[in-house]
């Protein structure tokens, strides 16, 4: 070991549809266990602002209005999870979308000694999530939530909070748009779960769950990968 060694960071996945509560989670685990969590818009945003050689390419792509490379990505990554607030570790999120990327960046990782600790992937039940989120509505006066199953008002129609009568509901969670995002999302996620699975290195954890037992179920697997 000498001077320059890197502080060997975990580096975490987190894999879960719309819904199934993963921005929630991920604030839970940076509040209790330090690590920060980095969205492909986060990375790139970090990159440009640090001005390194990725982040500069990243930027010229950008500016020319097309994508960024995964080459470019990881390389960004590489550099911010080796700077001090990285220390505890990161949780990925929307990144590696794909088994491409997802070897590209245990190629990458590999190089500086770091892997993957953990892919976690929040399972839910689909039928039960599109009853979930399509039965949501909110109080056009004062914003309280209600729900068809869950929270419906003393008195049908009516507000408990404010009295109002006019309800509103958000056009992305119709069943059938619910339902379709499940789907896109199982399609696109399933040959990643099966990439890590194949790693040894895939949790599952059910997401059907209260918040807080969800969270007692991450931090058993983050304390794993990172002790
Ligand atoms: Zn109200």
């Amino acid at each position: 070991m000498d001077a320059t060694t890197v502080t060997r960071a975990p580096v975490l996945i987190l894999l879960g549809p719309p819904g199934a509560g993963k921005g929630t989670q991920a604030r839970k685990l940076e509040d209790k266990y330090g690590l920060v969590q980095l969205s492909t818009g986060d990375l790139l945003r970090a990159g440009v602002a640090q001005g390194s050689e990725a982040g500069k390419q990243a930027k010229a792509v950008m500016e020319a209005g097309q994508l960024v490379s995964d080459e470019i990505v990881i390389a960004i990554l590489r550099d911010r999870i080796a700077e001090p607030d990285c220390a505890n570790g990161v949780i990925l999120d929307g990144f590696p979308r794909t088994t491409v990327q997802a070897e590209a960046l245990d190629a990458l990782l590999a190089e500086s000694g770091q892997k993957i600790d953990a892919a976690i992937s929040l399972e839910v039940d689909d039928a039960a999530m599109v009853d979930r989120i399509s039965g949501r509505y909110t109080c056009a006066g004062c914003g309280e939530g209600y729900h068809d199953t869950f929270k419906t008002p003393k008195q049908a129609g009516v507000c408990d909070t404010c009295g109002g009568s006019e309800m509103k509901r958000r056009a992305d969670d119709k069943a059938e748009t619910v339902a379709s995002r499940l789907e896109a999302y199982h399609a696109q996620t399933a040959p990643l779960i099966g990439y890590y699975e194949g790693k040894g290195a895939l949790s599952r954890i059910d997401a059907m769950g209260k918040i807080e037992e969800i969270a007692a179920g991450l931090g058993a697997i983050v304390e794993k990968a990172t002790g």
